[in-house]
């Protein structure tokens, strides 16, 4: 029996997400051929093409006719990933496309005529996205001189329907794909089977089976449906994730992969929600040992997740969590329902015959109440279904009301160590508790694999994260950082430095506003300023950007611009928070008292990159209470460019500590704007010249006499004063103003007027340091319990001395250090260093 010799198959899914260009279609011949022994191909339609065609199909339904432009679009899209990923001379393939566009083209012809769209067309429709993927990539393997062949899969696949969200029907497969597939890989050919279809159950009136498509996300399904009828040695899932993770990453920034899971366990999570894995995908290999692995797209050397029937992992009770958003509470209620029998059973039944699915159920013991969530699309006639069906219990009073409530989300604990720990509710709840999160209702699963609970919608984001946190998951398997392929950026402030910002972040998104998913690096996802913000959760386009920092040089705020929305700062950071972020990092440019801000950034776990000075440089109080929200929410605080701009001091502070010295004193000209002025007129220029020209060549702020107070340099070494453990508030730090008393009340116009007068005092203070071979500088000299900043004449056994314009310098004396300080000297001023400073916090907090 040579046909039932053990022969050991892998098979290998390709996920939509993945699937972008003709890059990605050589990449997946590329990780095809790297495996050995006999293969399976199972691919999704390109990225994007399934919500595409679907959407078409709505469209034409609607009555619209011009479709054309859209599905020459698709053809050439195809024609192109063919072109790239298997070179030209395929005709075959070329063709197929060709007639299935046309095909389409046909199809929604007669749609804006009929305008009825049954499920049955619809599958037909969608199901050419990943016929086509199929077609192509089989054509790329051959190209590659890797034999492989087209498979349909109404061929090998078999559902019990219904179209649109059909059930495999196990038997038919296991018979049917064995047959078809196991002599293909015996000749060592590569059968390449499109994904996310089957055949559709004989119907009566025809002979022919239509195709049915598996639901959404269905790819999983048929890779696994055909990993179980070949007895595969493997199943491998590629994603554009690096495994399965604790939770989505885009909601919990710091998600880890979880090296190895349950099946049930991850059945569970696919189930109740998890994106990542078609909710059913798992039933085909239960119970038989067929390890699935969830690998990542972008490295076929990483080790991704092993989902499969062992037990690892046990210090983990809870591995992982998923969320369903946009579900409905429904509740029934009434104080006569505790003697009517059946009430549950006949709520189910009622939901269940309008095919409304239900996810989790919550019976009070006192059994006066039951609740239970469905999606939100499906609450109304959720409601109205069970009012008419308990009609004659209302009237009776024994059913008193049935609610719904809308807008909430269900999240979902799973683990399968559950079980055998106690206490694990407990944990859940107190967490929630801690970050002043609301429980709508409890549900715990009979399987004991998972606890869910229902919050408000808007409170889903928080309360994953605070539940991952209680369980410590950022640490499973040892704490492999989950790679996400990009951190997206929020810019607070679209000033002069958050305009220099943005011009010079990497790449926004891709021109088409695709993310550009294997790049990694930073993206500009929203900007927010006074009055309102903008947001573009798939990164701002570099164009955009353009139009946003000229419409702000104009003066225009950003609610006005195309796309901006009008809020307040804490408006927009809370819209944001709802929203899933990848990594996100909040960047601080507004010179405004931003602290509260902050917090609420830190909590909603963003990462916050300071240039502001106010929030670390006010009360005592405030600097620690943020400081201290940071470590809460396990975020960080990066504040380089608050002191010196780009120059590295927090982070030659740091290496110091790190390596065990002790920092003593930091001493340093920390003002480009007074740098300047006095090395011209050290230069013999006149003090009144010096200050206008470095107004004219905008290092001043807008009234000069916010730098010559010397307030913006007693901010700075203050924050440098906190880092040495100064305990003191801003009174406290001494500060000598460059202004004259007489000149401090004048008007900003009147004051540069009167600015000559200044001349005289200035060209004596100048001389007498220079007979002393002195010159004069701005220092700030900060120690743990003394802070004094002011304007001093150095000699030559300064580091100052030879300072030079708007340079910054800073002095470390250390014990190592004691009697030369390591210095650090560079450009200290101007919008772009700044800017570069803070790329640098980004680029670590990405990291
Ligand atoms: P495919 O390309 O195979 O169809 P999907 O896009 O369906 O892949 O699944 C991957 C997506 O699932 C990721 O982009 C991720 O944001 C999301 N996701 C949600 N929950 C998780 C989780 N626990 N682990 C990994 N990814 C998750
Ligand atoms: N292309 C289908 C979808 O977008 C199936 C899949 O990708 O798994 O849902
Ligand atoms: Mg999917």
């Amino acid at each position: 029996m040579a046909n039932a010799k053990k022969l050991s198959v892998e098979v290998h899914k390709f996920g939509g997400a993945s699937l972008a260009d003709g890059a990605a279609f050589r990449r997946v011949v590329e990780i095809i051929a790297g495996r050995q022994g006999p293969r399976v191909a199972v691919v999704s339609a390109p990225a994007g093409v399934t919500d595409l065609l679907l959407g078409l199909a709505g469209r034409a339904t609607a009555g619209e006719t011009n479709l054309d432009g859209e599905v020459a679009g698709l053809n050439s899209r195809y024609l192109e990933i063919l072109r790239s990923a298997a070179g030209r001379g395929q005709r075959e393939a070329g063709d197929e496309i060709k007639q299935s566009m046309d095909e389409l083209g046909r199809l929604l012809s007669s749609l804006a005529v009929l305008r009825e769209l049954t499920p049955r067309t619809r599958d037909f429709i969608v199901s050419r996205g990943e016929r086509l993927s199929a077609r192509i990539l089989a054509a790329a393997l051959d190209a590659k001189g890797l034999r492989a062949r087209y498979v349909d899969a109404t061929e090998v696949v078999f559902t019990d329907g219904p179209y649109g969200g059909a059930s495999p029907n196990l038997m038919m497969t296991d018979l049917t794909a064995r047959k078809v597939l196991r002599p293909i890989c015996a000749s060592g050919v590569i059968p390449v089977v499109p994904g996310f279809i089957g055949a559709a159950p004989v119907e009566e009136d025809r002979r022919v089976r239509g195709v049915a498509t598996l639901g959404r996300g269905g790819t999983d399904l048929t890779a696994t449906l055909l990993g179980r009828a070949l007895g595969a040695q493997e199943v491998s899932l590629w994603k554009d994730v690096p495994g399965l993770l604790t939770a989505d990453p885009r909601v919990v920034p710091d998600a880890r992969v979880i090296p190895q899971l349950h099946v049930r366990e991850a059945a569970e999570l696919a189930y109740f929600g998890a994106k990542v894995l078609h909710p059913r995908a798992l039933i085909p290999v239960a119970g038989r040992s067929i390890p699935v692995f969830v690998r990542p797209f972008a490295d076929a050397t990483a080790a991704g997740t092993e989902i499969s029937a062992r037990r690892t992992l046990d210090r983990y009770p809870v591995k992982a969590l998923s969320a369903v958003g946009a579900q409905a509470l429904i509740t029934v209620a009434g104080n006569g329902m505790l003697g009517v029998p059946g009430i549950a059973a006949r709520t189910f039944e009622a939901l269940h015959r309008q095919g409304i699915s239900v996810s989790l159920i919550s019976q009070s013991s006192s059994e006066q109440s039951i609740c239970f969530s469905v999606p939100e699309a499906a609450a109304r006639q959720a409601r109205d279904k069970l009012a008419d069906e308990f009609r004659e219990q209302i009237a009776r009073g024994e059913v008193d009301r049935i609610e719904a409530r809308t807008a909430v989300a269900t999240v979902a604990v799973v683990g399968i160590g559950m079980a055998g720990h106690p206490g694990i509710a407990a944990r859940v709840f107190a967490a929630l508790a801690e970050s002043g999160i609301n429980i709508v209702a409890i549900a715990q699963g009979s399987s004991e694999l998972n606890i869910s609970f229902v919050v408000d919608g808007k409170e889903a984001a928080a309360a994953q994260r605070a539940v991952h946190a209680a369980f410590q998951l950022s640490k499973i398997g040892g704490g492999a950082a989950s790679r996400a392929v990009h951190t997206d950026v929020v810019l607070l402030g679209f000033g002069q430095i958050g305009r220099a910002l943005a011009k010079i972040l990497p790449r926004g998104g891709k021109p088409n506003g695709k993310p550009n998913g294997t790049s990694g690096g930073l993206r500009l996802v929203a900007a927010i300023d006074r009055g309102g913000f903008v947001f573009e959760p798939a990164g701002l386009p570099p164009r955009t950007i353009a139009g946003l920092i000229a419409a702000k040089e104009k003066g225009q705020p950003l609610a006005d611009v195309p796309g901006g929305r009008p809020a307040s700062p804490a408006q927009a950071l809370s819209f944001l928070a709802e929203h899933a972020l990848t990594d996100p990092i909040l960047v601080d440019v507004t010179a405004d008292e931003s602290a509260p801000l902050l917090r609420q950034a830190l909590s909603a776990g963003m990462d916050v990159v300071l240039a502001n000075k106010r929030p670390i440089s006010g009360p005592r109080d405030q600097s620690s209470a943020l400081a201290s929200a940071a470590e809460r929410a396990g975020r960080r605080l990066l504040t380089e460019a608050t002191v010196g701009a780009g120059l590295p001091i927090f982070d030659t502070h740091r290496k110091l500590v790190e390596s065990g010295d002790r920092v003593l004193k930091i001493e340093g000209c920390l003002s480009g704007t007074l740098g300047f002025v006095l090395t011209e007129v050290d230069r013999g220029r006149s003090f009144s010249a010096a200050l206008r020209k470095a107004m004219e060549l905008g290092y001043t702020e807008p009234d000069p006499r916010d730098d010559l107070s010397g307030a913006d340099v007693g901010r700075k070494a203050l924050i440098l004063g906190r880092l040495l453990g100064f305990a003191g508030e801003p009174g406290d730090v001494g500060v000598e103003s460059l202004v004259p008393e007489d000149f401090r009340s004048l008007s900003p116009d009147e004051f540069l007027r009167r600015l000559d007068d200044l001349d005289a005092d200035w060209a004596k203070r100048a001389s007498a340091a220079k007979a002393k071979g002195r010159s004069l500088r701005y220092v700030a000299s900060v120690t743990k319990d003394r802070i004094a900043v002011g304007l001093q004449a150095v000699d030559r056994s300064s580091p100052f001395f030879g300072l030079k314009g708007t340079d910054n310098q800073v002095a470390f004396t250390t014990v190592r250090y004691r009697k030369n300080p390591l210095v650090i000297t560079g450009p200290g001023a101007g919008p772009a260093v700044t800017a570069a400073g803070v790329l640098n916090d980004m680029l670590r907090a990405g990291a």
